[in-house]
C-alpha cells in the first residue's frame, strides 16, 4: 500500500486493514492490471486479491459507499475489455480455487470461480467425465470467467456453450446478500417474488418485465434467431423467455441463464455447479481441407457439419501466414501444403480409427464432389495435437502484429 496522505488512500488502508486478503493501490500493481488480452487500457482504482467470501462483502460495502464499481477477474484473458476499468479490480485467481463437490451419479462439480478450465477436467478424468465448453485459452481460462463470457470453442458443434452446462451460481448481489441462482418451477419462481429483498426484486422485474406483450414481441423480433446456436449477444434474455412461466411446456426458469455472458455486470459469483458430461471416445482424427479462399471453406462447412464433427476450425491466411515465420509453430505447419487461402480443421471423435476413415473419405467425396478443396490429408495421434496448438497459437500471434 502507498502510504500516502489523501482521503481516498486513508480509506483504501482502512479498507486492506479489514480484509484478509491483499490489497494494492501502488502505481505497479494498478498498471500490472490496467488490461486484459484486449486492446483496451484503462488504470484501476485499486487492485485486490480476495481470500474469503467475507472479503468480497466487504469489497461490495466499500464500493458502494465511495460509488466506485468492482470488476470481477479470473484469468484475464478476455478479448474485449472485459476486466478493464477505473474500479476496483477483484482478483479471485488466487484463493478461490477449490473443486468442492463432484457428483458422479448426477453428473455435476461444483466449483469456486478460480478453476482453470484444464485442471477441472484433468481431476475430473479419473470418474469419467469432463466439462464440454472449451476455448483457446482453456489451460490459462477460469470457470469463472468462462460463466462471465459464456465461453465456447471449436467443439461448440457438440458441447455448445458454458450456459447450457450452467446449472447453478452462488452469488453476492450489488447489496452484500448472497442468492443461489438455480432452476426454479413454477411454485418456486412465484415464490422467490415474493418478499421485499433484492433477489425477490430480481425475480418480480424479470415477471414484470417478460411478462409484457410488447416486449416479448420486441425480443422475439430483435434477438438472433435461435437456429443460430453460438451467439453471446448481450444479456440472454430471450432465452428466459423461452423458460416457464413465459413460455408453456418449456424448461423452468434459471437466472443463471443471464449471468452466462453478462460479463460480471449482475452479480460476484462465488461457487458455480456445472452439469459434466461423459468423457469422449478416445480416437481422434482431423481432417484438414485446403481451399484456395474463406468463402470455399465456409461453404464446405455446411457440408462437414452434416457428418456431425467433433469441431470444425477454420485456420484463415492470416493465421497462416502470421505462424510461417514463428520458429515455436513452424513446426505444427508440417501438414500445410503450398500457400491455401485457407484450411478448415474438421475433427472426428469415435471409438476406432477406422470409423474415422471411413467417414472423412465419404465427406472427402462429397466436397470434391461440390467442387470443394484440393487436398484432404487426415492426421491422428500427436499430429493432430500439432494442428490445435497452431489453431490456438494463430489467435495470439495476430495480436502482435
Ligand atoms: C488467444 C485467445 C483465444 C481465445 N479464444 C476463445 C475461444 O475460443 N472462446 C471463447 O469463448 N473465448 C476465447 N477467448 C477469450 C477468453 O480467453 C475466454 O472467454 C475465457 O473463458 C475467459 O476466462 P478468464 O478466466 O480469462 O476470464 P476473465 O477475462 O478474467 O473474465 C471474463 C469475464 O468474466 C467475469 N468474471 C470472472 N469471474 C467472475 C465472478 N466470480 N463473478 C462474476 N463475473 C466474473 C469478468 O468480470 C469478465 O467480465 C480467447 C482469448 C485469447 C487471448
Amino acid at each position: 500500500m502507498d502510504n500516502g496522505r489523501s482521503p481516498k488512500k486513508k480509506k483504501l488502508q482502512e479498507l486492506a486493514a479489514q480484509l484478509e486478503g491483499e490489497l494494492y493501490d501502488d502505481q505497479t500493481m494498478r498498471i500490472l492490471y490496467a488490461t486484459d488480452a484486449s486492446a483496451y487500457r484503462q488504470i484501476p482504482f485499486a487492485v485486490t486479491v480476495p481470500k474469503t467470501v467475507d472479503d468480497i462483502k466487504k469489497l461490495i460495502a466499500f464500493a458502494r459507499q465511495e460509488k466506485t464499481s468492482l470488476i470481477p477477474r479470473t484469468a484475464g484473458t478476455s478479448l474485449a475489455g472485459q476486466v478493464v476499468g477505473n474500479g476496483i479490480i477483484v482478483d479471485i485467481s488466487k484463493y478461490f480455487t477449490n473443486i468442492i463437490e463432484v457428483n458422479k451419479e448426477e453428473a455435476w462439480v461444483r466449483v469456486q470461480p478460480g478453476v482453470i478450465r484444464d485442471e477441472l477436467n484433468m481431476f475430473l478424468k479419473p470418474h469419467g467425465l469432463f466439462f464440454g465448453p472449451e476455448t483457446s485459452t482453456a489451460n490459462r481460462a477460469m470457470m469463472g470467467g468462462m460463466v462471465g463470457n459464456n465461453s465456447c470453442g471449436s467443439n461448440s458443434v457438440v458441447y455448445r456453450s458454458t450456459r447450457e452446462h450452467l446449472l447453478a451460481v452462488n452469488a453476492l448481489l450489488s447489496d452484500g446478500s448472497e442468492a443461489e441462482f438455480r432452476a426454479l418451477n413454477l411454485d418456486d419462481f412465484h415464490k422467490k417474488c415474493e418478499g421485499n429483498g433484492l433477489e425477490a426484486n430480481i425475480y418480480k422485474t424479470m415477471r414484470s418485465l417478460l411478462s409484457n406483450y410488447e416486449n416479448q414481441v420486441e425480443i422475439r423480433k430483435e434477438f438472433p434467431k435461435r437456429s443460430i446456436e453460438r451467439r453471446n449477444t448481450g444479456y440472454a434474455v430471450d432465452v428466459l423467455l423461452e423458460s416457464g412461466p413465459f413460455t408453456a411446456g418449456a424448461e423452468d426458469f434459471n437466472f443463471c441463464k443471464l449471468i452466462a455472458g453478462s460479463e460480471g455486470t449482475l452479480a460476484f459469483i462465488t461457487e458455480i455447479k456445472l452439469n459434466v458430461v461423459p468423457l469422449p471416445p478416445n480416437e481422434i482424427g482431423l481432417l484438414c481441407v485446403h481451399f484456395n479462399s474463406i468463402d470455399e471453406a465456409l461453404r464446405a462447412n455446411i457440408i462437414a457439419l452434416q457428418y456431425k464433427p467433433s469441431a470444425s476450425e477454420l485456420i484463415d491466411h492470416y493465421i497462416l501466414e502470421c505462424t510461417k515465420d514463428n520458429i515455436e509453430q513452424r513446426k505444427n505447419r508440417f501438414f500445410v501444403q503450398g500457400n491455401p487461402g485457407a484450411i478448415l480443421v474438421i475433427e472426428f471423435s469415435k471409438a476406432n480409427r477406422e470409423e474415422i476413415i471411413d467417414l472423412a473419405r465419404k465427406l472427402e467425396t462429397d466436397l470434391r464432389a461440390a467442387g470443394l478443396g484440393h487436398h484432404f490429408p487426415l492426421l491422428f495421434g500427436d499430429d493432430s495435437k500439432k494442428i490445435w496448438a497452431l489453431r490456438k497459437a494463430g489467435l495470439g500471434l495476430l495480436g502482435n502484429f
